[in-house]
């Protein structure tokens, strides 16, 4: 090829070697929700570009630099989504199925889109799977948000990894007078601050607390602390989630320079960060937002969620090899067959022992070939098995069964009694 084809930088295959350690988080992940009573939703992935205007903030990161924005044949303006509560939000006030109050405990999954530079843990489409619930009010639901990735990441094996930091905005009212008193003590020292800084005191002024910059973190030393502005509603919110964190066994930390990308937040806000993936540390973070409904046009409703990033939690199993074996092996057992007639019956024996064993992991040498060949495909798979079908078992209708991994010798099988003896030893998942 004289100019190669390639994906778009920052936008990864995920190859095929890497699949079965993603279908193992996300499926890991998928029946602990099931099982703490969440149920999944899909939205589209592209969106009318005003959505994400209206509930992210016009002056955050995402919107201001980005989005994937486009205009279709109709000349509407589209963008591809950078995250899931947007389109969440507006998929559920569509359909009305916040309306009168009703709960709604709600997951998705599936590729966001942000224009940013990618590097270790950091792309451009990035995957998430993400949680919104909507219609309860209280810190017992936010508790049970940060409660069930606590438990999983003890089915990841990766609890001693991670570290929850916690912080609350409070409502929008104390927050606006916090705001007020963070503005007044930036401005006196303008000229300490960094560009960067100067520019969100104007546009976004909680962002300057989460700065990396070391003189405005200096000058931030002495700035009003958002505690002191709590008011009582969302003090009490905060004691009770922490009382409940404490109940269960939870650790976390307080971190009070913790506001969040975006404009949307409320009260609770958390984040999962680990010292194990450098510098892109935080794998999963949410918060309460109990005002956006209504600022997306909706009756009052409140709002609590958070979304992991897929990429770097799989990049923390890697690191921390916390991989389970049974995933790096994908077939139990391999048939080869000698002929065209072994062929014929190998099929239709196959067949049969799928029908009786749903969940075997069998694969069929495909593109015949010789013993010597068929059996290095079969040892290749993986498999533990193989199945062995040539012109003598034909002959006396079995099969040969010949463990792979050197427990035992090869035996003959009835064709009729090969699922039940399949049965007894391959361990299905
Ligand atoms: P960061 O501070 O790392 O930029 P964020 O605050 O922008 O994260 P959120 O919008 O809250 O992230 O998204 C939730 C999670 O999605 C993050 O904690 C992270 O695990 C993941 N994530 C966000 N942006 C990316 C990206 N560009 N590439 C890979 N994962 C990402
Ligand atoms: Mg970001």
């Amino acid at each position: 090829m004289s100019k190669s084809l390639q994906a778009i930088r920052g936008m990864n295959d995920i190859l095929p070697e890497q699949t079965p350690l993603w279908r193992y988080f996300e499926s890991t992940v998928a029946r602990l929700l099931d099982n703490y009573g969440y149920k999944q939703i899909r939205m589209p992935i592209v969106e009318f570009t005003e959505l994400f205007k209206r509930s992210i903030g016009e002056v955050t990161d995402i919107v201001e630099k980005e989005m994937y924005t486009f205009e279709d044949r109709n000349g509407d303006s589209l963008t591809l989504r950078p995250e899931g509560t947007a389109a969440c939000v507006r998929a559920v006030l569509e359909h009305g199925i916040t309306g009168g109050g009703q709960v709604q405990k709600l997951w998705y999954i599936g590729p966001m889109f942000r224009h940013e530079r990618p590097q270790k843990g950091r792309y451009r489409q990035f995957h998430q799977i993400g949680l919104e619930v909507f219609n309860l009010d209280g810190p017992d639901i936010d508790a049970e948000l940060i409660i069930m990735t606590w438990r999983l990441w003890g089915e990841l094996g990766i609890r001693d990894a991670v570290k929850l930091e916690l912080n609350s905005l409070g409502t929008s009212e104390s927050r606006g007078r916090y705001r007020e008193a963070l503005v007044e003590y930036l401005s006196a020292h303008h000229d300490k601050l960094d560009e960067d800084s100067q520019r969100r005191l104007k546009t976004n002024p909680l962002r300057v607390l989460d700065t990396k910059n070391a003189d405005t973190q200096a000058v931030l030393v002495d700035a009003p602390k958002m505690a002191d502005y709590l008011d009582d509603e969302s003090r009490t919110h905060f004691e009770g989630l922490k009382a409940r964190l404490d109940a269960v066994g939870i650790p976390y930390v307080l971190n009070p320079k913790l506001v969040r990308g975006l404009d949307y937040y409320s009260k609770t806000v958390f984040e999962w960060v680990t010292d194990k993936l450098g510098a892109q540390g935080t794998v999963c973070a949410g918060g309460r937002y109990d005002g956006l409904v209504e600022q997306m046009g909706g009756k009052p409703t409140t709002g609590v969620g958070f979304a992991m990033g897929i990429e770097r939690l799989v990049l923390m199993l890697e690191t921390l090899e916390q991989i389970p074996e049974e995933i790096s092996r994908q077939v139990d057992v391999y048939l080869c067959a000698f002929g065209e007639e072994a062929e014929l019956a190998g099929l239709a024996l196959a067949e049969r022992v799928r029908d009786q064993l749903p969940n075997l992991r069998l694969q069929v040498n495909a593109g015949a070939g010789s013993f010597k060949s068929q059996f290095k495909k079969a040892d290749k798979s993986g498999a533990l098995y193989a199945l062995i079908l040539g012109d003598d078992e034909m002959a006396q209708q079995v099969v040969g069964f010949k463990p792979l991994r050197g427990q035992g010798e090869q035996q003959s099988i009835a064709w009729d009694a090969l699922a039940a003896h399949l049965a007894t030893c391959v361990v299905q998942g």
